[in-house]
């Protein structure tokens, strides 16, 4: 059986007060463990949104990590620290950090290599923007993203991976791949794996979707085959969704 997976990413957003309350909210309401389930808060309130988490269920998930170990680079934050308050998942490649911050297939790929050398689990996004989708360029981008970013890697423990297929186009925005997209597009991420490495390992992998995924449309998005659950931003800021999402894996 492959992992289950849900993620909230609440980005840049929240105080320590509202993420506090959020945690509480979510931590009180989680019945029972159908998936795995991650929270990415920032930085600063990692610790006290442990202390409320279920421990062993709920499992913080950083946003970023420095590509580098340590030393001079003002604001960075690195495995080794994520590491010293107990975290160590990561996501690596979100759309916004390609976009906003110039992180290309470089750093990316110098940012994966650092966190697995650090035993991290790696959340890596990968996704098309609306133009390449409209000019039927998606696969090529998706496949170009990880030929120059983890398929360089040959000696990878995939069990460390998670991959997030979030086309650009709909985080955000409200629109959503449907369903018969998505999973055409997770079986083609998974295909190139298998191609590029072993066949057992890569069935094993899981592929989360991600793009404006909400209580009502999940349930249809998980329901497919190569869909292994779902990276959320705006929904996971309240709690309510995030646990029917939740639920409905
Ligand atoms: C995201 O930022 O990863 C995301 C999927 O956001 P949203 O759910 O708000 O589209």
């Amino acid at each position: 059986m492959r992992r289950k997976i849900i993620a909230g990413n609440w980005k840049m957003n929240n105080n320590l007060n509202s993420s506090v309350s959020l945690i509480n909210s979510i931590s009180k309401k989680i019945q029972s463990k159908t998936c795995e389930v991650y929270v990415a808060p920032s930085f600063p309130f990692f610790t006290e949104i442990q202390k409320k988490c279920h421990l062993d269920y709920i499992k913080i998930l950083a946003q970023n990590v420095s590509s580098f170990s340590k030393g001079a680079f003002t604001g960075e934050v690195s495995c080794d620290m994520l590491k010293s308050v107990g975290v160590n998942s990561v996501i690596i490649g979100h759309s916004e950090r390609r976009n906003q911050f110039k992180e290309h297939n470089n750093i990316l790929l110098d940012k994966i290599k650092i966190c697995l050398k650090n035993n991290f689990e790696v959340f890596f996004c990968i996704g098309e923007d609306f133009k390449s989708r409209e000019s039927r360029l998606e696969y090529s981008i998706i496949e170009e993203q990880l030929k120059n970013t983890i398929f360089q890697l040959t000696d990878i423990d995939l069990g460390k991976l998670i991959i997030a297929y979030e086309p650009v186009w709909a985080i955000g925005t409200g629109l959503t791949a449907n369903h018969e997209q998505i999973q055409e597009m997770h079986k083609f991420i998974r295909d190139l794996f298998k191609n590029t490495y072993s066949d057992s390992k890569s069935s094993m992998l899981p592929i989360i979707y991600g793009g404006s995924v909400n209580s009502k449309n999940s349930e249809k998005i998980f329901q497919q085959n190569d869909v292994d659950g779902g990276l959320i931003g705006g929904a996971s800021l309240i709690s309510d969704d995030f646990i029917n999402i939740i639920n409905s894996i």
